[in-house]
């Protein structure tokens, strides 16, 4: 991956090629921010500008012997960790080596929900165990193969498994020459505070409207209505615009399974919540994601309409329900609900149990309307 093939965030590129250029790598770094607003493809693309062999001062050449490896991210000096549902205490994560590539090759800026339902290990909680994360402080105990630097790509540092994060610090503490871990992580507030102290952040915004409709119409080829209806709704996230994309057909099924949502929970009719969790335990992640970015849309829209009275792209369907629903809604409640989708949008890309999650983010939103009644 080029930094050209990775949506906006210029000013981190910049940073990055900038602390390159004067050979200042912070062997120990975090990206941090949500999967969507390209973390992951940011890190490779970093790695492949430092390993290649001709890098350029706005990219890497994307030709050279290194630079070839790095994109099918098989290069011996690119090694990974990620959370994976682990068959005994034994299992490492380089066991999974294989479909993890494939996977990050087709959705780089997919979550670890999204990992999981491609490597069909939903049931079982995904963690970075004990035995992957000494087999990769062993790994990263040797020198690199190629002889200039290495790579540790944590994926998900925030999944390690509890006590192991110490040995992990003590690596970075005394690092090995020549190494570079690069935490990728979705919620740094999990991170152990003595470990985060130890690392060099760059924070994630999300991508600009202009970036993402950029990447949507030249990267992913979509067309042009879509795009602009895509980047509507997806807050400057990539992975939502582009599930949502996946999901075109079923935006018909999510408008009115919000709006019975939401009328079950103004009631609280709670029989009615649980058949509907029923239903969305049955889609998949992608699609529960993309359900509930829908909603944050339609919130979004509602407390619009209440402070200008105008509406953008939507259906008609949708603008006489969302007449409705800002007349009888406070921007207070409207905020309170939007905290609990963003809730149930972080769990589902996490690990947490679909029809559970739902039904914690009902009583949230049951909590919020009844807030307003007051
Ligand atoms: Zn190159």
């Amino acid at each position: 991956m080029q930094f050209s093939d990775v949506a906006g965030q210029s000013h981190i590129k910049q940073l990055l090629i900038r602390s390159a250029k004067q050979g200042r790598i912070p062997h120990a770094q975090l990206f941090s921010g949500k999967h969507g607003h390209g973390t992951l493809p940011m890190a490779l693309a970093y790695i492949q500008y430092l390993l290649c062999e001709e890098p350029s001062e706005l990219d890497s050449c994307g030709h050279c012997a290194a630079c070839r490896k790095v994109a099918k991210l098989s290069h011996p000096d690119l090694h990974f960790a990620f959370p994976f549902a682990a068959k005994d205490d034994k299992d490492i994560a380089k066991n999974y080596l294989e479909d993890f590539r494939e996977f990050v090759l087709k959705s780089p800026y997919s979550s670890v929900g999204g990992w999981q339902e491609f490597s069909s290990a939903d049931t079982k909680r995904p963690t970075i165990n004990s035995a992957t994360t000494k087999a990769i402080l062993t790994e990263m105990s040797q020198k690199p193969y190629e002889g200039k630097l290495q790579f540790m790509l944590l994926w998900y540092p925030e999944m390690i498994t509890h006590g192991m994060a110490n040995r992990l610090l003590k690596s970075i503490e005394e690092p090995p020459p020549n190494t570079v871990f690069l935490l990728v992580s979705e919620e740094e507030g999990k991170l152990m505070p003595t470990l985060l102290s130890r690392l060099q952040t760059i924070a994630f915004p999300k991508v600009k409207d202009f970036d993402l409709a950029d990447y949507l119409g030249n990267k992913a080829g979509l067309e042009l209505e879509q795009v602009r209806e895509l980047v509507n709704m997806a807050d400057g996230d990539v992975d939502q615009a582009l599930s949502l994309g996946n999901a075109q057909e079923q935006l018909a099924v999510f408008f009115p399974f919000f709006r019975d949502w939401m009328r079950g929970a103004y009631m609280a009719a709670f029989h009615e919540s649980v058949e509907l969790a029923e239903t969305f335990q049955k889609w998949g992640r992608t699609q529960q994601m993309g359900f509930f970015q829908y909603g944050l849309y339609l919130i979004r829209e509602a407390l619009v309409f209440r402070s200008s009275n105008s509406l953008s792209r939507i259906t008609e369907m949708e603008r006489s329900w969302l007449e409705k629903f800002s007349g009888s809604v406070n921007p207070a409640v409207a905020e309170s609900i939007m905290e609990a989708l963003e809730n149930g949008l972080k769990g589902i890309s996490g690990n947490a149990h679909q029809k559970t999650e739902f039904m914690g983010v009902t009583i949230d939103i049951y909590r919020s309307f009844k807030l307003g009644k007051h």
